[in-house]
């Protein structure tokens, strides 16, 4: 299925960065009170999403600081789970229609910090000394962003709108078409440098896990055990706003899932593996099981997780 192009809009180069910060800082603040109606106006997604993203606590901010370094295509926003924030660079602010792309896809993101441990199971974020193996890290950012790209897609073009967003039927149906589309939604996605977006993820991926090998064994001496994904986390990644986009039952959810990738990829992970001591990651104890010998259960260790990564903030 392709993605949208949704980023044309070259910004004109006449412009000095303050000012075009003026014009967009206008866009947004107008723009903003406009995006809930429009969720209102997408069925199921939006309705469920003005539901559910308020309990994040997440707000949408625009900061002159990132606002210049966001123009890459893929990125026209992030969303920082240290600052619980949806930071928009300029390149969706050109438009209100790629501005409410953008904060749906990155709303997606904040709901799945909140509901899923998994995601904070890493060297920076994790409250316990368990973190997961670098294959786990790339199948975690690789589920984390066929679950935004797909719902973003099916919400930016208002599939089933029409239909009543209560209805469980219609969930369903929508949770079908979802499943058949989350696996090729990165496929189609191309970058300057010719890759496509589940390639450039997974490199994105394995760099953040290399950067922070190195830092640990540079700055830190926590000795880490390495964890692994489970079939319920698959499940959970996917299950944002209680519509699954990877299986139909949480019985059917399987690890590990089907991701493809290349020979210098599994090259660098095998690299990392050997400086983490891990011979065989797919005989790992799963990321239930290590929070469990901590007799600690799954909802603990994730608050935990949240409070360490806002506290982090506050210590500045
Ligand atoms: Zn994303």
């Amino acid at each position: 299925m392709q993605t949208p192009d949704i980023f044309s809009d070259k910004t004109p180069s006449i412009f000095s960065a303050s000012s075009r910060y003026a014009r967009y800082k206008k866009n947004f603040d107008l723009w903003l009170p406009e995006y809930e109606s429009f969720c209102n106006e997408s069925g199921v997604l939006g309705q469920r999403l003005l539901q559910e993203y308020p309990k994040t606590g997440c707000k949408a901010v625009l900061n002159f600081e990132e606002f210049n370094q966001i123009t890459n295509e893929l990125l026209g926003g992030h969303y920082s789970p240290t600052k619980n924030e949806i930071h928009i660079g300029q390149a969706c602010l050109e438009r209100k229609e790629n501005l409410f792309y953008i904060l749906f896809h990155e709303s997606i993101h904040a709901l799945q910090y909140h509901h899923c441990a998994s995601c904070s199971a890493n060297m920076s974020y994790s409250s316990l000394p368990i973190v997961l193996s670098p294959m786990d890290q790339v199948i975690q950012i690789i589920l984390e962003e066929r679950d935004a790209w797909v719902k973003t897609h099916y919400f930016y073009y208002g599939f089933h709108c029409d239909l009543p967003a209560e209805d469980a039927g219609h969930a369903k149906e929508l949770s079908r078409q979802l499943i058949k589309s989350s696996a090729g939604i990165l496929d189609h996605e191309t970058h300057n440098d010719g890759k496509n977006s589940h390639e450039w993820y997974i490199d994105y991926a394995i760099k953040g896990i290399e950067d922070m090998a190195d830092w640990h064994e540079e700055y830190n001496d926590t000795e880490f055990e390495y964890v692994r994904l489970d079939q319920s986390d698959i499940w959970r990644l996917g299950n944002t706003l209680n519509i699954n986009c990877f299986f139909k039952q949480k019985t059917e959810a399987i690890y590990p899932p089907n991701i493809e990738i290349t020979d210098e990829q599994k090259r660098r992970i095998t690299v990392l593996e050997k400086r983490m001591a891990i011979d065989d990651y797919a005989a790992l104890p799963t990321l239930a099981e290590g929070i469990k010998t901590y007799e600690l259960d799954y909802q603990s260790y994730l608050k935990n997780n949240l409070a360490k990564i806002q506290k982090e903030v506050d210590q500045g």
